[in-house]
């Protein structure tokens, strides 16, 4: 038979959808368009991704209103997600994609399936009294960051694209330019989507969407007898590894509610996250964590929370209700030591440790106590580490006030080195991070239309371990007069 459809551009891009929420899921979402943008435009594409996930870039560039909201793809069925969660402790019962839309699911020639989400891209249902928009620099800020954290080797969703609406939205620092992330994620699974159905007393659809997620991230555990507890079990691993790998890199999520918290164990929702320079483990950069809920050193703590909400939902679900409280308490009072092993197999790593032995931990919190209150950058203490295990110590002393602490630690830790130490801690410690204040610079010019700052630092950051000249620029601390930085959310 003939082909008559229309030539509708979806095979030449690549995509592939095949939706298996709408499938899976019915009503526990609303079906809502991303809005028409009035003048479309790529600002950013990620090529290298696109090319990742099976997609032609070209294509892709001569369809900006896939990005910017007003078209889809062909075969893409968009929808707006519902979920609940804990915001800073107090639980909201309905929070939802109020500026987000699931494009659809895209499946990879080689069969990886991905979420193709807009943020940004218009108001619905759940917007609340939201404008369902975003800001230019904040989408930008997002498109950075995890492409950073991707490059660092981070689990996390990835961006495909930044594009402006040509509409401007109206915020606190006047009319800025409209913009929407395209990000791409294993799924848009959070724990406060399962929060969602539980706090409903909807435990038919609650199971549901259990089994949606086994199936999804887990899918060795599908026939599995118990299969609930084994999932709450591979959620913890999977949020354990990923704030251990933050806390190696001294990044501070910012928001880590539970909404937030992908089941996945992706990074999700980059909005006022950014990396520590000085070691100081109270660090706080969102301007409303006024009691340091999420500091660097509380997300372990946080973690621990996160997976008692968890547990919370999912206790209705377990197979054996009389003992499911104590399984799962038995389960939750194990977050902690679970936490700390992969913690240490990051310090190993970042310290280029020689096998495993007992005082490793106490070694690691030794580096860590003589950096306090030095004003030492956690990044390049790290880095530098790997000329003082060639013998020179003056690049990495010289970011100490006092070093006087350092000097009793390093022998300790020469003594345990491994063989390639010098070369192994070029390849674990990254030279470069998104510097705080260059982050700022290049979203700055990018709302006044000069996008070079971005792409240079993007150029930067998505290549982190390599030394080569002509990165001391993006490789140092901010100068003392950037001043304590501060991050805003939902902008
Ligand atoms: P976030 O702080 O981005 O994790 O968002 C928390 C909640 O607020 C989510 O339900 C978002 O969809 C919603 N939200 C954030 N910004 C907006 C906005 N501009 N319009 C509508 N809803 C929003
Ligand atoms: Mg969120």
């Amino acid at each position: 038979m003939p082909d008559t459809s229309p030539d509708t551009g979806a095979h030449e891009s690549g995509f592939n959808f095949d939706n298996s929420w709408q499938r899976d899921l019915p009503r526990t979402y609303v079906e809502q368009a991303p809005d028409y943008s009035p003048a479309p435009q790529i600002l950013v594409l990620n090529v290298d991704l696109a090319a990742n996930l099976g997609l032609e870039s070209s294509v892709l560039a001569q369809n900006p209103g896939w990005f910017a909201g007003g078209e889809v793809p062909p075969g893409a069925a968009p929808v707006a997600l519902a979920y609940a969660g804990h915001q800073f402790g107090g639980f909201s019962a309905q929070l939802g994609d109020g500026r987000a839309h699931l494009i659809g699911e895209h499946l990879t020639p080689d069969g990886r399936r991905f979420d193709l989400q807009l943020k940004g891209s218009g108001r619905t249902p759940f917007s609340r009294g939201g404008d369902g928009k975003a800001a230019l620099g904040p989408m930008l800020r997002e498109y950075l960051i995890s492409e950073a954290m991707a490059a660092l080797g981070v689990p996390t969703t990835r961006s495909l694209a930044v594009a402006l609406t040509g509409e401007d939205v109206r915020r606190e620092a006047g009319r800025l330019p409209g913009a929407v992330v395209a990000r791409v994620a294993s799924s848009h699974l959070r724990v406060g989507t399962l929060q969602f159905w539980s706090a409903r007393g909807d435990h038919g659809t609650l199971a549901r969407v259990v089994d949606y997620a086994i199936a999804r991230h887990d899918p060795d555990l599908v026939a599995q007898e118990g299969r609930v507890l084994a999932f709450f079990d591979r959620v913890i691993a999977r949020q354990a590894r990923l704030v251990a790998a933050w806390m190696g890199l001294g990044f501070v999520h910012g928001v880590l509610n539970t909404d937030n918290v992908a089941l996945s164990g992706e990074t999700i929702d980059y909005g006022p996250c950014a990396f520590m320079e000085a070691y100081a483990p109270g660090t706080v950069f969102s301007s409303i964590d006024h009691q340091g809920r999420y500091s660097y050193a509380n997300q372990p703590l946080i973690l621990g929370w996160n997976m008692a909400k968890l547990a919370e939902s999912l206790l209705p679900l377990m197979e054996d209700a009389d003992r499911a409280v104590e399984v799962l308490n038995d389960r939750l009072s194990g977050v902690e030591d679970l936490y700390h092993a992969e913690w240490l197999a990051v310090m190993r790593e970042k310290l280029a440790l020689h096998g495993a032995q007992d005082g490793d931990a106490d070694l690691a919190t030794g580096f860590l106590a003589a950096m306090e209150g030095q004003g030492a950058d956690w990044t390049l203490a790290f880095r530098r580490l790997a000329e003082a295990a060639s013998g020179d110590v003056t690049p990495l002393r010289a970011l100490f006030a006092d070093p006087v602490r350092l000097d009793l630690w390093l022998p300790l830790w020469r003594a345990r080195l491994r063989e390639d130490a010098a070369d192994h801690l070029r390849a674990v410690n990254p030279l470069i991070i998104p510097r705080n204040h260059l982050v700022e610079q290049a979203l700055q010019a990018a709302e006044q239309g000069d996008l070079a700052p971005f792409t240079a630092l993007l150029a930067q950051i998505t290549d982190p371990f390599t030394d080569r000249p002509g990165r001391e620029a993006f490789s140092l601390p901010a100068p003392s007069g950037f001043g304590d930085y501060v991050t805003f959310c939902g902008t």
